[in-house]
């Protein structure tokens, strides 16, 4: 990395807690690879906080911040513009400083799609089954939205409002085939039936609970395409069982890489080396 100086421009993650981000290492690979006199920090901000971190990124003239759990919505009232599919999700995981001007975009959603596209996934009117409704399947559930497939979200029967209204805030803005049911052993079997693309956006299989899975493998077959938001472990029993189920498998670090990349990009004005922070990415989780 160049020296830091008087000239380095800053960027950063704000989050509580934020210890173990990955960001940090794939961005300041990055530009360590490109040579930019940029460098990337965690800031711990407590949600009381928030506020002051929000202003203090203008006063300090921070160029970018990354925000994640708890922030994501919360940040929103707090900055100047909002992109639009970033303002439909209701989340804000990148913030870029333009002159003053602070404008929050989502990559989460845009790097779930840049991880299908790379693996010759298109969704646009494909039958996809998204599991979970928490903060990732929202981002996803909107951007697939916007492709025109026809989504089934199943969710937890103790917190299926949520599910609800993730439908009901899409259904505002697209005209989309979309249904929300239980996550039931039933229901999975026979909408997993129908799909061509399965998306897990719950925890489950996340370490340390690396043995669970959110799918029986019996349920895999060849003509899925499987997504797995959880990037820890690499892979996941998931990914391993549709792999040996002969499906194709893309897994949630090239999500996690490729919001990385198009923050990179909003703040720098540069393509990143995405390579680099795959592989940063991965030197991280291997410790
Ligand atoms: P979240 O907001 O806490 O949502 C968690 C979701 O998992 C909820 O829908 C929850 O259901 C469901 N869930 C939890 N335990 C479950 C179980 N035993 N059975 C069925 N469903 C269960 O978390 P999140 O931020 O959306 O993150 C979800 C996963 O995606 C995490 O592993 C996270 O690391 C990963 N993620 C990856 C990326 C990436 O870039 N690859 C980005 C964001 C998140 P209830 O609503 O019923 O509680």
């Amino acid at each position: 990395m160049k020296a830091i100086s008087g000239k380095t421009t800053i960027c950063g993650v704000i989050g509580d807690p934020v210890e173990h981000t990955m960001s940090p290492a794939m961005h300041n690979a990055a530009f360590r690879t490109l040579g930019l006199d940029f460098v990337y920090l965690p800031f711990h901000v407590k949600p009381r906080d928030l506020p002051h971190a929000i202003s203090g990124m203008k006063a300090l003239n921070i160029r970018g911040l990354n925000v994640t759990i708890p922030h994501k919505t919360s940040v929103i009232p707090l900055i100047d513009k909002v992109d639009e599919l970033a303002a439909k999700i209701g989340a804000v995981n990148t913030i870029a400083n333009d002159k003053g001007k602070l404008i929050g975009y989502n990559t989460d959603a845009q790097g779930f799609m840049e991880a299908l596209n790379q693996h010759d996934v298109d969704p646009a009117d494909k039958k996809v089954l998204l599991l979970g409704a928490g903060g990732a399947a929202r981002a996803i559930a909107f951007i697939l939205a916007e492709t025109q497939a026809e989504i089934i979200i199943l969710n937890r029967k103790q917190e299926i409002d949520w599910a609800y209204d993730i439908v009901k805030n899409i259904k505002a803005h697209y005209s989309v085939n979309l249904k929300v049911d239980e996550l039931t052993d039933a229901n999975l079997k026979s909408s997993i039936a129908d799909a061509d693309i399965l998306v897990n956006a719950t925890s489950v299989g996340m370490s340390p609970n690396d043995e669970k899975s959110p799918v029986p493998a019996e349920l895999l077959c060849s003509n899925l395409t499987v997504f797995d938001a959880v990037y820890n472990p690499l892979p996941t029993r998931l990914l391993k069982e549709a792999k040996g189920a002969g499906a194709n498998t893309v897994d949630g670090l090239e999500m996690l890489v490729w919001q990385g990349a198009l923050a990179f990009e909003k703040w720098t004005g540069v393509h990143p080396p995405v390579d680099v922070m795959r592989q940063a990415a991965i030197e991280v989780l291997q410790k």
